[in-house]
């Protein structure tokens, strides 16, 4: 694939379709996979956190989340296809996920919006297997909640819990599971919570 390098993040210059495909694709063959949708909020707070950076580094992907990275790919003369939003990307894995019976949980969001968010999630894609839920206010510490989502192995992991901690979340987690896609999805619950 190609890559543009913003500040040290590798965003992976693909169309939203492509992204789409190569996702579906690790799904479908349960391989475990990392994404990173990354706006320019995220690009500056990498640039100054090095522990963040490497845990964007260690992403399969980082997508570009917003046309701020799309105007500095440009002045560095390495224009990107489009856009591929976290929004949009979980609304696209959700439609195919409702096709093919995939297994999703969804983590974050304050109490009623995350079981908000599950309730629209059931009922538009009711294809999908809504395995488990949890709001985004609990202590890490114990790992419990981790062991309780990985001992579900769900396909698609949607981890809601703002950045950098969905990030640290999925990468302090990460070595529970054996597939899933895990993506950081920060304000997409509060939309789909309606
Ligand atoms: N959130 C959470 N736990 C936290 C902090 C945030 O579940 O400890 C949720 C928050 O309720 C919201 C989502 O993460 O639903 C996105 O939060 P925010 O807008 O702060 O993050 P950003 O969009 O900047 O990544």
């Amino acid at each position: 694939h190609d890559y543009v390098n913003i500040l040290g993040v590798p965003f992976i210059n693909t169309s939203f379709a492509e992204m789409e495909s190569i996702l579906t694709n690790h799904i479908d063959k349960q391989e475990k996979t990392f994404v990173v949708t990354a706006n320019p909020e995220i690009v500056m707070y990498a640039k100054e956190n090095k522990d963040y950076q490497k845990i964007i580094q260690s992403a399969h992907y980082v997508v570009p989340d917003g046309n701020g990275i799309l105007l500095a790919a440009n002045m560095l003369k390495k224009p990107i296809t489009e856009r591929v939003t976290g929004f949009d990307l979980t609304m696209a894995l959700l439609e195919e996920g409702n096709k093919k019976g995939w297994h999703v949980y969804l983590l974050g969001g304050r109490e009623q919006v995350n079981k908000r968010a599950a309730e629209n999630i059931a009922k538009d894609y009711p294809g999908i297997n809504l395995v488990g839920r949890h709001n985004g206010y609990f202590d890490w510490a114990d790992g419990k909640v981790a062991e309780e989502v990985a001992s579900l192995a769900p396909d698609i992991v949607l981890v809601a819990l703002g950045f950098p901690r969905q990030e640290e979340w999925i990468t302090t987690n990460y070595h529970r599971f054996s597939k899933g896609l895990f993506i950081g999805v920060g304000g997409t619950i509060d939309i789909i919570s309606g």
